[in-house]
């Protein structure tokens, strides 16, 4: 392509080429795709189907292009579930680098998430020294999904926990199509996801924080575990009762949420009722709502009421076939939002770097002003590659601690511009990916979440903390 402008027709047209490939990858919903990738996609994935005799003009063009695609393409690490070691390029988040031999016969298919140490999110440095050392200072700049990992460790603890007889053991679980593809409205997915990780505040957990009043289950008056309470409580069953299920299905057969949770993905409501979705995820937060306006408002609803509820939110959500909540609307990158929700709570969020070590210090502090048990927090991180992970982390965290102390309306505020620049974008930065995605989901999960920029004068207590923290490289919610 000279600088007289004269391009290179050939290749300008693969370029082109290759733009639908990437719609197909990209997209896998939109007609093309589903078009193609039915037709010529069985046996393969588009990135590695073989060209066959005769196929049409149209699709050798889509190969064409894929294959200067591939030649460019990389993966983002998110949990590493999907990406595997050797054959996929997924170490630079710059450039294609795929991983070189001596390689092992059992380690031939084994997934980036083989890396990581079951039960935390950290890269398990000793097998990455083993078959991957001269790679090993990149791959732990990478910073995996910390919510996709809680998700595995989950998946290891509760295979122990359920019955053998019962089919849903969480190795097989699928948390995509159990979860986080159910057609409901995004919040209520993390409310099933904060449910089977036993996140829920119900009176057993807050007992579990030293909370001795009220735990007790309002409708009955036993403890309040999230089984209880969404499957096994004499209300429970009486709302599941009234589901319009074409075969009834009996909470007791279902010894935890999360194998009710796959169960549901089968079950059919019958015609009369308008509903041809989802069922599960609107009465167990249905059970929830009602359960928390008893708890905190008094405010007593029936088993037929709730179970009314549950039928019509949703109905409506078919017929309304809602966009997903568009990710961050409120973010703005100044200033303070238009409105603040009573309750809400402000924080300040700081994180400190150093080059050198790649270790960073984070912060976070809870407005002191409200009457919530919020505290502060702070962590020391080490394999932190630059300052915008650094804060991005501590967003994280910050987040992470709030859900955790029950915080539902949250005022986000960083001292670290870009950071926020990035977080509203739809395309993240390559790099920030595993803990961006984070920050996106956990963002769903509050009734109220703004993120602010705040000028790093303002931000002084956040910021000391920080760097106290990397200097003595301790980690605690204080
Ligand atoms: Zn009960």
């Amino acid at each position: 392509m000279g600088g007289l402008g004269f391009k290179d027709i050939q290749t300008f047209n693969v370029a082109l080429l290759a733009k639908l490939p990437w719609r197909m990858l990209t997209n896998p919903d939109c007609l093309l795709s589903r078009v193609m990738l039915g037709k010529y996609c069985h046996k393969a994935s588009l990135l590695n189907v073989q060209l066959v005799k005769g196929a049409s003009h149209g699709w050798t063009s889509i190969l064409a292009g894929r294959d200067l695609l591939k030649a460019h393409l990389g993966r983002a690490v998110g949990d590493g579930t999907e990406i595997k070691v050797w054959h996929e390029s997924w170490i630079s988040t710059s450039t294609s680098v795929l991983p070189h031999g001596p390689l092992k016969e059992g380690d031939r298919d084994m997934f980036v998430s083989d890396l990581i140490t079951r039960g935390s999110c950290d890269w398990n440095k000793e097998l990455i020294n083993k078959i991957l050392p001269e790679f090993i200072e990149e791959i732990l700049k990478l910073k995996p999904s910390k919510m996709e990992l809680k998700i595995l460790t989950f998946a290891a603890v509760a295979t122990q926990d359920l019955d053998n007889n019962n089919t849903t053991t969480l190795s097989t679980f699928n948390w995509y199509k159990s979860v986080w593809s159910v057609p409901t409205a995004p919040k209520i997915q993390l409310f099933i996801w904060k449910a089977i990780n036993g996140a829920l505040p119900t009176g057993e957990n807050l007992q579990k924080r030293g909370m001795m009043q009220n735990t007790l289950c309002v409708h009955c008056g036993l403890t309040e575990t999230t089984e209880h309470l969404l499957l096994h409580c004499s209300f429970a069953k009486q709302v599941w009762k009234q589901m319009p299920l074409a075969s009834p299905m009996d909470p007791d057969d279902f010894p935890s949420v999360a194998s009710a949770a796959a169960a549901a993905t089968s079950w059919l409501c019958l015609p009369p009722s308008g509903i041809s979705g989802d069922i599960f995820s609107w009465v167990v937060w249905h059970l929830w709502v009602t359960r928390n306006q008893l708890v905190f408002e008094a405010r007593p609803a029936s088993a037929d009421s709730t179970a009314l509820k549950a039928l019509m939110s949703a109905r409506e959500c078919i017929q309304a076939h809602e966009p997903p909540i568009k990710f961050l609307k409120n973010t703005q990158i100044r200033g303070r939002p238009d409105s603040i929700p009573t309750g809400t709570v402000a924080c300040n969020t700081d994180a400190s770097w150093r080059k050198e070590a790649s270790d960073a210090g984070l912060a976070w502090i809870f407005d002191s002003s409200t009457a919530l048990t919020a505290s502060n927090g702070c962590k020391f991180q080490s394999g932190v590659a630059s300052t915008l992970m650094a804060e991005g982390l501590a967003v994280r965290e910050a987040l992470c601690h709030a859900l955790h102390v029950g915080i539902s309306k949250i005022w986000l505020r960083s001292d670290c511009l870009s950071l926020i620049n990035a977080i509203s974008l739809v395309t993240k930065p390559m790099d920030l990916y595993g803990v961006l995605s984070d920050i996106e989901r956990l963002y769903v999960s509050f009734d109220f979440c703004y993120f602010s920029f705040v000028a790093r004068e303002e931000n002084g207590p956040a910021d000391s903390l920080s760097k106290v923290y990397l200097y003595h490289s301790v980690t605690s919610w204080v």
